[in-house]
């Protein structure tokens, strides 16, 4: 278990639709609202509070199916685990398939107690 960091901001574009055509979006925040920067790169998971919607398990792909766009709207997140270092994939199949897997992790990470506590942490329901 990782010291929990606590993110959120407007979701913002990003350079277009290609993580959706793979059937994998990821919602963005700006960077200016959060200073990643000292935090080793990786992929983490955690639980998404987005504004007037619900609470979701991400990573960091909300895993939830919506059925429309959420930009512009308040995103909180509350990342508690990590799973693996960054990587090079020889093809986009094997990218795809790795971040399948990662999904999986992180779904049945966060149903532990010590992962799932944060799902009521207030950060991700201020808005609410
Ligand atoms: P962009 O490059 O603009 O980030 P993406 O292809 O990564 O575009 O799609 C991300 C957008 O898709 C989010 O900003 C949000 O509006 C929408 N979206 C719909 N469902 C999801 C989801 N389950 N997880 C993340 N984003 C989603
Ligand atoms: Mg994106």
């Amino acid at each position: 278990p990782i010291e929990p960091w606590y993110i959120g901001g407007p979701v913002i574009k990003g350079f277009g639709r290609g993580s959706k055509v793979l059937g994998i979006p990821t919602a963005n925040l700006s960077t200016e609202s959060f200073s990643a920067l000292e935090l080793p790169s990786g992929v983490y998971f955690g639980w998404a509070g987005l504004a007037n919607r619900g609470i979701y398990k991400m990573e960091p792909w909300l895993l939830h199916d919506f059925n429309e766009d959420f930009y512009g709207e308040d995103l909180r997140l509350v990342v508690v685990g990590y799973i693996r270092a960054e990587a090079n994939f020889s093809s986009i199949e094997s990218l795809v398939a790795k971040i399948h897997e990662d999904r999986k992790i992180a779904e049945n990470a966060l149903e532990l107690p010590s992962y799932l506590k944060y799902r009521d942490d207030p950060y991700l329901n201020t808005s609410l």
